[in-house]
């Protein structure tokens, strides 16, 4: 058996991982690209959902080197994403395409249902002593890239285009790491790098004023905002322009909900969201349409200069979500972008837009400033 599964940003370092330590042959598809796009748009229907048609594109190169068997996970609710496995199956199949199917998220809530699944992928050479550890320490993999991806967060707009060496180093360590020492020495390694050459920039700029970047939280559905293919890169050209940017899901949050039925919490829970999104959206609309509406309530309390809202063309949670976005950008006074794509976006286009984006919350920023001194111009003078 050759196991292969969709590309979802670097979910692929979990999975690997995973399967890996369990003896099970892996086939990593070629990252996402052009190529991959063009192969699912061929096949999938045309209103199909951005990442159907990446997922389809990442079967057919990943067969081209051997797969012969798909994981992927499943869903519930009003979303298409339900379907997907038994769809995608359908579309391979009938192009000629012959792939054994596994689908590993519970789609009936079980958590012996999704044991079952794998049990069926490892074989019976392990025991479950040593799947339950490996599943355990390919969780703990993902929560570890999630601080890592936090970390560069913050790098970016303080230390540029360095911030990136910096992540695809830590990257292809956490790829390496095989204890848990190893995946806290990953974090230790990078927050040290970080700080120092914060330091030593902060040295050279000494006698100019360094503000504090802008903070721009990004929401929206959870394929688009973890894939940075599919964002058109939307993290790094904020962090290049200079913007913290947080990101209302994490990869280890999601498969704590999805996976582990909220046993645990992951990097960042999605937990308080429904609870902040209950003024606005108090029931599931599908995919994260809620978790979206919660996450702009969260990011606009705790002093966030905007937010962007990211989601495929045609996905159904998400155009709920954007319904409703007006309604709490007015409540609390917070810029909202929707950027919203599908295969015919250019990267020439985002850019431009993001620019402009950021443009505007520099000067509202300002202009915030330049009324409350104002106000305490006023207030000392009335004293
Ligand atoms: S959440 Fe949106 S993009 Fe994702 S599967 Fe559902 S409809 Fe498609």
């Amino acid at each position: 058996m050759k196991v292969t599964f969709p590309h979802m940003g670097d979910l692929w370092i979990i999975i690997k991982t995973l399967f890996e330590t369990l003896d099970v042959e892996v086939v990593v598809p070629p990252p996402n690209s052009k190529k991959t796009l063009n192969l699912g748009t061929k096949l999938a229907p045309e209103s199909a959902c951005l990442p159907l048609k990446l997922n389809i594109g990442n079967f057919i190169e990943a067969k081209e080197t051997g797969a012969d068997t798909i994981v992927m996970t499943g869903g519930i609710g009003p979303c298409r994403f339900g379907l997907y496995g038994e769809l995608e199956r359908e579309i391979l199949k009938e192009a000629g395409y012959d792939f054994d199917a596994v689908i590993l998220e519970p789609p009936d809530g079980s958590i012996p249902g999704l044991l079952k699944r794998i049990r069926y992928l490892v074989g019976d050479e392990h025991s479950w002593v040593r799947i339950l550890g490996a599943i355990r320490f390919a969780y703990t993999k993902s929560v570890t890239m999630d601080r890592i991806e936090d970390i560069i967060h913050g790098a970016r707009p303080r230390l540029g285009v360095e911030a990136e060496v910096l992540y695809r180093s830590a990257k292809d360590k956490l790829v390496q790491a095989t204890s848990y020492a190893g995946l806290e020495q990953v974090v230790r390694g990078l927050r040290t790098e970080v700080k120092g050459r914060q330091l030593a920039r902060i040295e050279q700029q000494s006698g100019l004023e360094v503000g504090e970047p802008l903070k721009v939280g990004i929401v929206g559905e959870i394929y688009t905002i973890l894939d940075p293919y599919s964002s058109v890169d939307v993290e790094e050209q904020l962090g290049q322009l200079g913007a913290h940017v947080d990101r209302s899901i994490y990869l280890s949050a999601w498969v704590a909900k999805h996976v582990f039925l909220g046993v645990t919490n992951g990097y960042k829970s999605l937990k308080p969201y429904h609870k902040l999104a209950k003024p606005y959206l108090n029931h599931f609309v599908g995919g994260h349409g809620q978790e979206t509406v919660g996450a702009v309530v969260k990011y606009a309390r705790s002093g966030f200069d905007g937010i962007i809202h990211l989601f495929p063309l045609t996905c159904m949670p998400e155009i709920v979500a954007s319904s409703i976005l007006p309604r709490v950008q007015q409540d609390y006074k917070i810029p909202v972008m929707t950027l919203i794509v599908d295969e015919h976006t250019g990267h020439a286009g985002v850019q431009t837009r993001l620019e402009a984006f950021v443009d505007l919350l520099e000067r509202s920023r300002h202009q915030r400033s330049i009324l409350s001194d104002g106000e305490r111009d006023t207030s000392m003078a009335a004293r």
